[in-house]
């Protein structure tokens, strides 16, 4: 019996590792086709490097036919400036941030970056201005070293390490059995939704686009240490056109300028101060959370 056993043990074990390797291509390939209908058009050109103003004009979009997601969003975010996008959970904000990285086309109106239609650049000089914080971050079956790297391939080691001390992850990575070779992923330590988080924005930074988004960035962090980050995320900011889509209105109140998204329309937009004093939208989110943080700081 035990003859018997070892081989089938033995195939089990090779069973679940090939199917866990399977797993990233897996993703891959849906990743890559669901995006396949994006191409480069015959003509495309690569961005130019340096600054880049950000422009959506008359956006408008929809997944599926049936349902319009964005109905002419008008926006321009200057070369060097953030501007922070508010709004309750599906109002369309991270679809802001899907088409800016190009992986849909709009359906009308155009998005531009420094006047040239996104349909007309190389999508990969497109991606490489690009860094994104998303909502989820996926991390690759691989050590945590490689899963910051990966925010660009040729950065040394002592970068990595200096964008894991901005992302507030280097002492948790140094308590780790194997520190930086620890692996992480499905295969190996599963990291929290925090600090998965960091691990994104330590790839962002380490990347250095002209252009950031974060999107929800600090959202799974207890809110002392998203404190902590916000100051380098607002220091990262600094020189970079910057979309902030943002969860806790505390995060935007020094953005350039604010917009509030409702059922895929700009309903407002302006400075905080300015959208304080309107009385409308913003200011009665704003109102709420102030509420939410007082009961907050006396439960907490
Ligand atoms: P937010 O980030 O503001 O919460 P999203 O931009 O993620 O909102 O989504 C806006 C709307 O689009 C939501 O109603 C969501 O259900 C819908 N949506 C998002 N992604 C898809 C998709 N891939 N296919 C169809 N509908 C989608
Ligand atoms: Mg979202």
């Amino acid at each position: 019996l035990i003859q018997l056993y070892m081989p089938l043990n033995f195939l089990g074990v090779l069973y679940r590792e090939i199917r866990q390797s399977l797993t990233d291509i897996e993703r891959l390939f849906r990743l890559l086709d669901e995006h396949r209908e994006i191409q480069d058009a015959p003509d495309a050109r690569p961005l130019e490097r340096g600054p880049c103003t950000v422009r959506f004009e008359h956006v408008g979009f929809h997944y599926e036919s049936r349902r319009q997601i964005l109905s002419d969003v008008d926006f321009e975010i200057p070369a060097g400036n953030t501007l922070a996008v508010v709004g309750h959970s599906g109002s369309g904000k991270s679809t802001l941030a899907r088409l800016l990285f190009r992986f849909y086309d709009v359906q009308q109106g155009c998005i531009r970056i420094n006047g040239h239609p996104l349909k007309q650049l190389t999508q990969a000089s497109l991606r490489a201005a690009i860094g994104i914080v998303p909502q989820d971050t996926v991390l690759f079956n691989d050590t945590i070293f490689y899963n910051i790297q990966y925010g660009r391939p040729t950065a040394t080691r002592g970068e990595v390490i200096a964008a894991a001390h901005s992302a507030h992850l280097h002492g948790f990575i140094e308590r780790l059995p194997d520190g930086y070779d620890t692996r992480v992923g499905e295969r190996g330590l599963k990291l929290s939704g925090g600090e998965k988080q960091r691990v994104a924005i330590a790839r962002a930074l380490l990347k250095n686009p002209p252009i950031l988004i974060f999107d929800e960035a600090t959202s799974a962090l207890d809110s002392k240490t998203e404190k902590a980050i916000q100051a380098e995320l607002e220091a990262a900011a600094v020189g970079r056109t910057t979309l902030v889509i943002a969860h806790r209105l505390s995060t935007v109140m020094n953005a350039d300028r604010i917009l509030v998204l409702d059922g895929g329309h700009v309903v407002e937009q302006g400075r905080h101060r300015d959208l304080l004093e309107r009385n409308g939208a913003y200011a009665q989110m704003w109102a709420l959370q102030q509420q939410e943080a007082e009961v907050e700081s006396i439960t907490a």
